[in-house]
Formats: C-alpha cells, structure tokens, sequence
C-alpha cells in the first residue's frame, strides 16, 4: 500500500501535461484580456493595425469600422488552429465584411455551433454595444482554440447590425442555402451594463428550432458552475425576447439562436444606448457582472461543443497532444514535429499496461479493452519525460 501510495504521488508531482475540463477554461477566461480589447476596441487606447499605431475611433460603417475589421483579423490570424475568413459580402458602398472564425470540430464536424456578436457601431467609444459582445467573441476564441471539441465552433463578428443586421442576415441566408447544420447560435449583444446590483441578465428567445431547449441549456450551465466557478448571476427568460439583433436573421432562417445580454427586462440597461448625451464608455460598465457573463458564456458553448479534452505534454517547443480525454475507443496521439518517444499507459496502481512506441505525426492506439478509470500516460524521448493523466470512458 505505501508503495502504491508513494509511485501515485510521484506520478501526480511530475504530471507535467495537463488535462483541462470545463471548469478550467471558465477559469481562464481573463477580465485583464477582456478589458484590453474593451480599450483597443472602443477606442480608448491606441493599438497596433497592420503595424501602424493607430486609434479605432468608431465602427461606424464605411468609416473607421474597416480599420476595426482589420483589427478583427488580426488578432483572430494570430490565434493557432481556427482558420480565418474575411467575409466581405456585396462589394461596394453598401457593402460590409463579417470576420468569421472557425474551429473545426474533431468528431462532428458538420455540428456548429456559432458564438457572435456585432462589432460596428453608431457613434464613437459604444462599448457596452457591442465591443462588450465583440471582446467575448475574440475572448472565448483565444481559449478555446486551444482545446479539441467534437462539434465545429464558429467565431463570428458581423458587420452593419446597427442598419439593419445586414452581416448577420446575409450568413444566415447563405447557411441557410448551404444546409449548414448549425445547432446553435449565441448571439451577444450589450452585455456589461449592471447597475441595480441584482445581477440579472436576459436570455431572449422564441419557440423557433430548438432555441427554448438552447435557453435551457445556458440555465443548466449556469446552475452547474455557478458555485464552482464564481458566476454571479442570475437568469431572466424573455420569450417573445427581442427581434433587435443578429440573432434575429437566424431565427428567420430557423435556426435555434438566443440572444445573451444585460437586463433591459427589468430596465436595467445602459442609458447610453444609442444616446447621444450620455457617451456609452467602458467607465459606465460594470466589469465584474461583465466578466461573469463571458464566463457564462464560456461554460455553455464548451460544454455544448463537447470539450474533446486535449492533453498536451510539451517538450520544450515540440507539442505531443492527446485525444479524446476521455478515452474512448481509440487514443489519438499527434506531434507538432515527429520525435521518437516511448509511450507507455500505467494504471492508477502504477501497473504497466501498455508499452508502445510512437514515431509519427499522428498515431493511433487502440484502448477498447481498458477498463473504465483513470490512467497516466508516460511520454519519453531525448528531449525528457512527461506523465498525462487520461481517463478511459
Ligand atoms: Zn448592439
């Protein structure tokens, strides 16, 4: 027994990988990043756009809100493993580009799931609306894209929702005559407003798709990491909710979509909205009840988009990742550069079950007759050793 116990302390000690579940990413989830990009964004700091200094005074359509695209773009290019679409729809005056990401999904990858918000804007600084929704987006992209899910994650910032949702309608229509199967759409819009200090927000929605069981789900995300991950909010169902924002186009289309925002139900919503006496600047947000919602946020698009856990040991640059974990079936092992490494699958007793040795980019191992349970998967080449915990469905 002690020698169990000692072996089973040392393989957690050198457990140099990691495993991450739901509750990790809501953790990850950074106000210090949000409220960068709340500045950049809204203007209140200047940023770098294509290696110029440069101020994004608006996003008003046909001004500043190419400058703004571009600032979309480029902080999406930089994050590894989404690929990055700029979606420049009717070419012209009257045109707009949305700036769309996506994250493909490693076991359904026609299953979508799309996060989006609406990143121009009316007048100058509108933070609440909507660098508040366009941060989330860019936010949830940065930590997700560093995980493995089943189904397809897309990341879309739309254009020229304040004349009349055009970005949002114009990919819904086309999804639409595609046949995308999106199951879900999160529309965020105005969310960082509190000042009644219950903490309330909305969920709107209509009976169109599956977009009440949509509601449910947030509800249940919520319920589920409320207490474990600090959430401090409460939910307020609007059904009929609004038709005012880009979630709108998808419901026409019928598609299950919801929107996520502060509470206008209970009036408590930004006085600046769309006000041009009262500027709506980042210092009339509550960032506290803001940060809350992006980890709401958080919680519902990773448990609907079935975190696929990646495990990751890094070998001091070169990347082994392993997945799913948990384990089903079969183990899936991909290097970022092919390293000789032997690869050995121990028991929570520290019993050795399996021994192999893997020396491709991508590898598969069939697991099927593990028992279900806990297991530590040991990696070792020239470059050093690394223990992963795995579990085994
Ligand atoms: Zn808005």
């Amino acid at each position: 027994m002690m020698k169990k116990l000692f072996l089973f302390s040392c393989l957690i000690i050198f457990n140099y990988g990691f495993s991450q579940t739901v509750s990790d990413l809501i953790n990850e989830v950074s106000l210090t990043e949000l409220t960068l990009t709340l500045n950049e964004f809204s203007g209140e700091q200047s940023t770098v756009v294509n290696g110029n200094t440069v101020t994004i005074l608006n996003r008003v359509s046909n001004t500043d809100n190419n400058l703004a695209a571009e600032y979309l773009l480029q902080k999406l290019n930089a994050i590894s493993g989404l690929t990055v679409t700029d979606d420049v729809y009717s070419p012209g005056a009257n045109g707009g580009r949305n700036v769309i990401a996506t994250q493909i999904g490693q076991t359904n990858p026609n299953n979508i799931y799309i996060v989006c918000a609406h990143y121009d804007s009316v007048g100058n600084y509108s933070s609440d609306d909507n660098v508040s929704g366009t941060a989330a987006v860019l936010e949830l992209a940065r930590i997700l894209s560093q995980y493995n899910f089943d189904n397809t994650i897309i990341f879309a910032l739309w254009d020229q929702e304040e004349i009349g949702l055009i970005g949002a309608n114009n990919y819904a229509e086309a999804a639409s005559a595609a046949g995308d199967n999106i199951l879900a759409v999160l529309n965020m819009d105005m969310m960082g407003y509190e000042n009644d200090g219950d903490n309330e927000f909305d969920i709107d929605v209509r009976d169109i798709g599956n977009s009440l069981a949509m509601k449910d789900d947030i509800i249940s995300a919520l319920n589920t990491y409320k207490v474990s991950n600090d959430i401090n909010l409460t939910a307020n169902v609007v059904n009929p909710g609004t038709p005012q924002s880009d979630h709108k186009p998808f419901w026409d289309e019928g598609f299950s979509a919801v929107l996520l925002g502060e509470a206008w139900s209970t009036g408590d919503r930004t006085p600046c909205w769309h006000n041009q006496n009262c500027i709506d600047r980042i210092s009339t947000m509550d960032l506290d009840y803001y940060h809350d919602m992006v980890k709401l946020a958080m919680a519902y698009t990773a448990t609907k988009a079935g975190l696929n856990a990646l495990s990751v040991a890094d070998f001091d640059g070169i990347e082994i990742k392993m997945f799913p974990n948990p384990m089903k079936n079969t183990l899936k092992i991909k290097s970022s550069e092919i390293i000789e490494t032997s690869l050995n699958i121990v028991d929570i007793n520290g019993k050795n079950i399996r021994e192999t040795r893997i020396s491709n980019i991508d590898e598969s191992i069939d697991v099927s007759e593990l028992s279900s349970g806990i297991y530590f998967v040991k990696l070792k080449n020239q470059r050093g050793e690394r223990i992963i915990k795995m579990v085994k469905e």
